[in-house]
């Protein structure tokens, strides 16, 4: 199930250099965009990147980035209000934890995810892209950016898809009607009361049977399904995933995940 991301390094001229590419001299700073050469200055082409400053380089000579080459880009997912969720995924850790924060994404937004293993996804097929970990909009904190959210990161802004970025620890807080806890995007009315997706009425219901109930995050291979009780215990069965517990086997098996 884990696959180790396949990045390649190649060596193209700055001409040729296009948003979304990582500039292997600016690590986790990927090109949002690049103005096309002036005649008048040949020898200069400016490259914007991700975190708003300005690159020059060389049309005419060979720069190293960083870009999955070998591998085409995975199918548009089934629902449109899917969210991609990307993050640190170089290790078999980070992806667990990764998928346990596209877990948290479906639970508290009632939306379908997919995981981000690799750079092979357009981010314009997606309604958004959920950064965990560091980012290029809300600050690497230090921290060095992984290259695969840092490509997918910088692509949705080249392509104005929205980004939920991570918020601060100090906004979570439980829904004051339902007490689940809202640690991904925490909403407050005008009376800084805080309700969930669900006891707002956003959630968009199961997304098999399209029953507006409440649902379950259900893992469906590459990401989460938002589903109801009955549909879920029918794609817990198909899909068995230490993810896919049913209420009871959580219950006895507290290690399992
Ligand atoms: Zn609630
Ligand atoms: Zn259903």
């Amino acid at each position: 199930m884990y696959a180790q991301p396949t990045h390649t390094f190649i060596t193209i001229p700055g001409a040729d250099i296009v948003s979304g590419d990582v500039l292997k001299r600016l690590p986790g700073v990927p090109v949002v965009g690049a103005d096309p050469v002036d005649p008048e200055f040949p020898h200069s082409r400016t490259l914007h990147m991700a975190d708003g400053s300005l690159y020059f380089i060389d049309p005419a000579q060979g720069y190293v980035v960083a870009r999955e080459m070998n591998e085409p880009f995975r199918a548009a997912p089934l629902h449109a209000n899917t969210l991609l969720v990307t993050g640190p995924c170089s290790t078999p850790t980070e992806v667990a934890d990764l998928t346990a924060h596209a877990f948290d994404v479906t639970d508290q937004l009632g939306v379908n995810t997919i995981v981000a293993t690799s750079t092979s996804h357009l981010v314009s097929d997606y309604a958004g892209v959920v950064v965990s970990g560091p980012s290029l909009t809300a600050g690497a904190k230090g921290r060095q950016m992984d290259i695969v959210a840092a490509v997918l990161e910088g692509e949705a802004i080249a392509h104005r898809v929205p980004v939920i970025v991570p918020q601060a620890v100090t906004e979570a807080a439980p829904c004051d009607a339902c007490g689940q806890r809202q640690t991904i995007a925490t909403v407050r009315s005008h009376y800084e009361e805080v309700f969930c997706a669900d006891c707002r009425g956003d959630a968009p219901g199961c997304s098999w049977c399209l029953e507006d109930d409440e649902t379950e995050p259900v893992y469906t291979g590459t990401g989460f399904a938002p589903m109801c009780a009955p549909c879920a215990n029918v794609e817990k069965a198909r899909q068995p995933s230490a993810w896919n517990l049913t209420a009871l086997e959580r219950a006895t098996a507290p290690d399992a995940v």
